[in-house]
């Protein structure tokens, strides 16, 4: 991956302008302001380590470019959370004057700015403080909305500062996760690969380089990500910067979240929190990664040429049958309904589901290779993971094993995206194979 690529597909992007790289890059961050919003004001949103990791330098920067700057910082502890609640408080201060919004911070500053200057219809810039997550410069704002954690279309930052010696000096954790949300992208792309073989929805030859391509040399060296190295760590935020340029032209999050994604986001929802605080969304995407890796090593052992498409069919659940298992995750309130509705969108039933299997049958020998080819095992996924200090397994982030059984079975409800769920779940396999993926049952001690 080199600056250059990202620098074409900054080309290509109709909202980002500009991404600016490099070591002590944040001293031209006033430059930088008036190349692209001449005459503004800016109004700085921070947290309070994101605020002192970089927000301060930024506001005397700005004020001595001549830049009226106004700011606005949050609480660090408990870390902030993704809600449009948050995102609409931001809107609303950032309506009483016409400033540009600066968000300095990663993953939720960045998404709560990105969903409040869109309201605004403004343009905002963004200062990265950690390789921590590839939202950037993606489109979407990934915000709970009462609750049901959605990813809202919005419009990226306009322009993105990344000072390699900031990003390098985050908490070391944080590149962990980075490297957990890019871990994800392995199982991701195996979806996209199912739902493109099956005729479901062709991999975009544009997106799918932009994030596979540097893939899986990112993931290669994980024990520097976990020493902070300078290098691996920018080579990581680059990493990140592209995936979020490719659902950008891809125009949805399908190159860059699958199965792995709709889990953690579940755990996201219920506020997953170990040692009082919230478990961070690239700690939940590296568990539900290795999770889904266990999914898929368990499908690529099956012979599916045995399956009798049938009687699958004959015993398939109807979307009444659907809405009562949603209803007995979910309840009945707004979750649910939106959950019937990403479910309804992606249901096939009777004939439809007749062909869908026939054709898997027939394709399957060569999609099952092209799956082997693409992948990882999870168990060397885990050894990544670890090394790059970022959890594998679901305890590691207090995931217990019924819960980790219930919300992979759930987590399908979650997104019309077809994936690994809805293809077991389709073959009938689906129980088996969440069965075969939980960890071992602890054994009892007989003393
Ligand atoms: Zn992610």
């Amino acid at each position: 991956m080199t600056d250059d690529a990202v620098a074409r597909a900054v080309a290509r992007s109709p909202s980002v302008a500009e991404v600016l790289v490099g070591r002590s890059v944040l001293s031209e961050i006033g430059p930088l302001f008036a190349r692209h919003f001449d005459g503004q004001n800016a109004c700085i949103i921070a947290d309070e380590a994101t605020w002192n990791a970089a927000g301060a330098r930024c506001f005397d920067l700005l004020t001595e470019a001549g830049i009226t700057t106004r700011h606005h910082i949050l609480p660090a502890h408990p870390r902030p959370k993704p809600t449009v609640e948050l995102a609409n408080d931001l809107r609303d201060l950032l309506a009483q004057d016409a400033s540009v919004p600066v968000a300095v911070g990663s993953g939720v500053i960045n998404d709560v700015v990105k969903y409040a200057a869109f309201d605004l219809d403004r343009h905002y810039l963004c200062v990265a403080t950690a390789a921590s997550m590839d939202g950037y410069t993606s489109a979407g704002a990934p915000l709970s909305d009462k609750g049901f954690k959605m990813t809202i279309q919005c419009r990226p930052a306009r322009v993105v500062l990344g000072d390699l010696d900031v990003i390098a000096a985050a908490p070391l954790e944080m590149a962990g996760w980075g490297y957990g949300d890019m871990a994800g992208k392995i199982p991701a792309g195996a979806d996209w690969i199912l739902a493109d073989a099956l005729g479901i929805e062709a991999v975009d030859t544009v997106a799918w380089p932009m994030v596979q391509g540097p893939l899986r040399g990112l993931l290669s060296a994980p024990a520097r990500i976990a020493a902070g190295d300078l290098a691996a760590v920018a080579g990581l935020f680059t990493g990140l910067t592209m995936v979020g340029l490719a659902m950008e032209a891809h125009g949805s999050s399908r190159p860059a979240s699958g199965a792995d994604h709709q889990i953690a986001h579940l755990w996201e929802m219920d506020d997953l929190s170990l040692n009082a605080e919230r478990v961070s969304h690239g700690a939940c995407v590296a568990v539900g990664c290795s999770m889904v890796l266990r999914l898929y090593d368990f499908l690529l052992d099956q012979d599916l040429a045995r399956l009798d498409p049938a009687r699958i069919v004959a015993t398939a659940p109807d979307l009444a049958t659907k809405q009562k298992v949603i209803e007995a995750a979910f309840g009945h309130g707004e979750i649910a309904n939106r959950a019937m509705a990403e479910t309804r969108a992606k249901h096939v039933d009777g004939p439809a589901l007749l062909a869908r299997l026939t054709r898997l049958q027939a394709v399957w020998p060569d999609l099952r290779t092209r799956l082997a080819e693409h992948l990882m095992t999870a168990p060397q996924m885990r050894t990544a993971l670890h090394a790059a200090g970022a959890p594998s397994d679901a305890e590691e982030i207090g995931v217990n094993r019924d819960y980790l059984r219930q919300t992979t079975l759930n987590a399908r409800f979650m997104r019309s995206r077809y994936t690994v769920l809805d293809l077991l779940d389709e073959t009938g396999l689906l129980q088996a194979a969440v069965e075969a993926a939980l960890p071992a049952q602890p054994t009892a001690n007989l003393g």
